[in-house]
């Protein structure tokens, strides 16, 4: 195949950016999508071209298909970057690309159908002797059958729809009484989310930690891995904070967990970047797979910094048929990378979504500090998309100083006008726990409270009324007066 000079960016926001610098390095012109939401999105302005596909919601725009197929055509992309979420993991959407003659920088339909359900998931990596969360791996077809396969698994038990993801979907059952109504609810929850109402039963692992391994596959035998993420630090099944390598795993456990990625990706001809996920508990430093991921992941960049590999670019080759350019003797861990998502949330707020106008916003800059991002000072954040505006990654030599350099980093990205997730990061590298390693999932239910934040300064929440309040005054008194500028209240009384 020869190489693509054109691709377009079935996505938006932060991770349509990032493809696109890419594709840029590498000579290949862009092509934008864009609902009537995003008209002046980043996005937009970044690329060569941008086509138009419909009204703000999703499923009159960035979901649709044929909208997608005709702007490739339209503008003669030979291929398509899904991003993550939208239709990246859709496996008739891969396939509707084939029978159109457009490579998808992704792996095939028939990978994207096996891994995008989790029981056929589980079924399909038997073979190669993966550990697996004790439970079941077909759904449960009965109350009784739940019951009984239950006991044996023993309490806590986790419900899952098989179709689940994102973090939707689950269940947790302490209790044998809670369990009959428990199962219903999970089932018509998972049937209204997803069409789809399997599930499956798996011990709830309550103390445990979130270890994925970033896999990268071409069309010709060769299987990778470039070692693994953690991504403990979750709120609503979600991450928040992510870091590579995980802190808890020794070489030899690296290397193992590595193989057992590898042999997933095996199990379902993966071709590609990918991500296995697996749950660990700390107590006999067991792991389980959970799931694979068969798309980029949010939290690709700290691999890139880690491995000094650029996966977006190995996507592209691997869609244009080239072999990887190294072994996975080639591929070495260099110092220590951390991740904080920023999302237009309020974590005193139950992390609830808090959507404005970006009245303010400034970016940490320096050796080792790199920002992925979709928006621009002055922007609206749409209500219709998921609520993530930028990821925020540090490169140190080692855990300690990539924590100061976070905390201090975090320090000097100011955003006005919205509350984000930032400060509750923040607070979280910043604690004993984090920084002994010794924090699971449960991190923000065991030692996060809004309070907490107060004793950061004042809220963001504070500074934007201010912020606001002195950009409409000086609007109203001094029209040519630039936006306001200046550190924020939190940062200011930092101590
Ligand atoms: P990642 O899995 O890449 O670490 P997330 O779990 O936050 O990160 O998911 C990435 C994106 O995909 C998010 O925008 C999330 O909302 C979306 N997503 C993934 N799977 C689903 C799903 N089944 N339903 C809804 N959203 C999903
Ligand atoms: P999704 O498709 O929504 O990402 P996952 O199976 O990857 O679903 O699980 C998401 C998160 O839920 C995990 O990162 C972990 O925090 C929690 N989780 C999943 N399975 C278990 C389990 N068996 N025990 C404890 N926590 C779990
Ligand atoms: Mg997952």
């Amino acid at each position: 195949m020869s190489p693509f000079s054109k691709i377009l960016i079935a996505n938006r926001g932060e991770i349509a950016c990032r493809v696109m610098r890419t594709c840029r390095e590498m000579g290949i012109a862009t092509v934008a999508v864009f609902s009537e939401a995003d008209r002046n999105a980043k996005h937009v302005k970044m690329a060569d071209e941008a086509v138009f596909i419909g009204p703000p919601a999703s499923a009159q725009s960035y979901l649709v298909m044929d909208k997608i197929i005709a702007a490739a055509k339209e503008t003669g992309a030979q291929a398509i970057h899904p991003g993550y979420g939208f239709l990246s993991e859709n496996a008739q959407f891969a396939r509707r690309l084939k029978e159109e003659g457009i490579t998808l920088i992704g792996p095939s339909p028939e990978s994207m159908e096996i891994m995008g359900d989790k029981i056929k998931a589980k079924k399909a990596v038997k073979a190669f002797d993966i550990p697996l969360v004790p439970g079941t791996d077909y759904a449960i077809a009965s109350y009784e059958e739940a019951l009984s396969k239950g006991r044996e698994i023993g309490f806590p038990i986790l419900i899952k729809a098989s179709a689940g993801g994102g973090g939707k979907g689950m269940r947790v059952v302490w209790k044998e009484d809670e369990f009959a109504e428990a199962l219903q609810r999970a089932q018509s929850e998972a049937r209204s989310a997803f069409g789809d109402d399997s599930v499956f039963l798996e011990k709830y692992i309550a103390e445990s930690k979130h270890i994925e391994v970033q896999v990268l596959c071409d069309n010709h035998g060769n299987y990778l891995h470039l070692f693994e993420r953690e991504c403990t630090i979750q709120r609503r099944h979600q991450k928040v904070i992510e870091e590579a390598p995980s802190s808890v795993l020794t070489p030899a456990e690296r290397a193992e967990i590595g193989a057992h990625a590898v042999n997933v990706a095996r199990a379902c001809d993966y071709s590609g970047a990918g991500t296995v996920e697996f749950i660990y508990d700390p107590a006999d430093r067991s792991y389980y797979f959970l799931e694979m991921n068969t798309r980029l992941q949010v939290e690709h960049p700290v691999t890139e910094m880690i491995s000094g590999v650029d996966l977006v670019r190995q996507q592209i080759l691997v869609a244009q048929g080239e072999a990887l350019p190294f072994t996975q003797d080639d591929l070495k861990i260099n110092g220590h990378a951390l991740e904080v998502r920023v999302y237009a949330e309020d974590p005193a707020n139950n992390f609830l979504p808090d959507i404005g106008r970006l009245i303010e916003y400034r970016i940490p800059e320096g050796e080792g500090i790199r920002v992925d991002d979709g928006f621009e000072r002055g922007m609206d954040i749409p209500v219709y998309y998921d609520p993530m505006i930028a990821k925020m990654v540090v490169h140190a030599a080692d855990r300690d100083q990539a924590i100061e350099k976070t905390l201090d980093a975090i320090d000097n990205y100011i955003i006005g006008g919205i509350e984000t997730t930032l400060r509750f990061c923040k607070f979280a590298i910043d604690h004993e726990a984090f920084r002994d390693t010794s924090f699971t999932t449960k991190f923000v239910e065991k030692y996060f409270t809004p309070d907490v934040l107060r004793t950061q300064g004042n809220t963001a929440m504070d500074e934007a009324a201010a912020l606001s309040a002195g950009y409409f005054f000086r609007r109203a008194t001094q029209p040519e007066s630039p936006l306001p500028v200046g550190k924020s209240a939190w940062q200011i009384k930092r101590t």
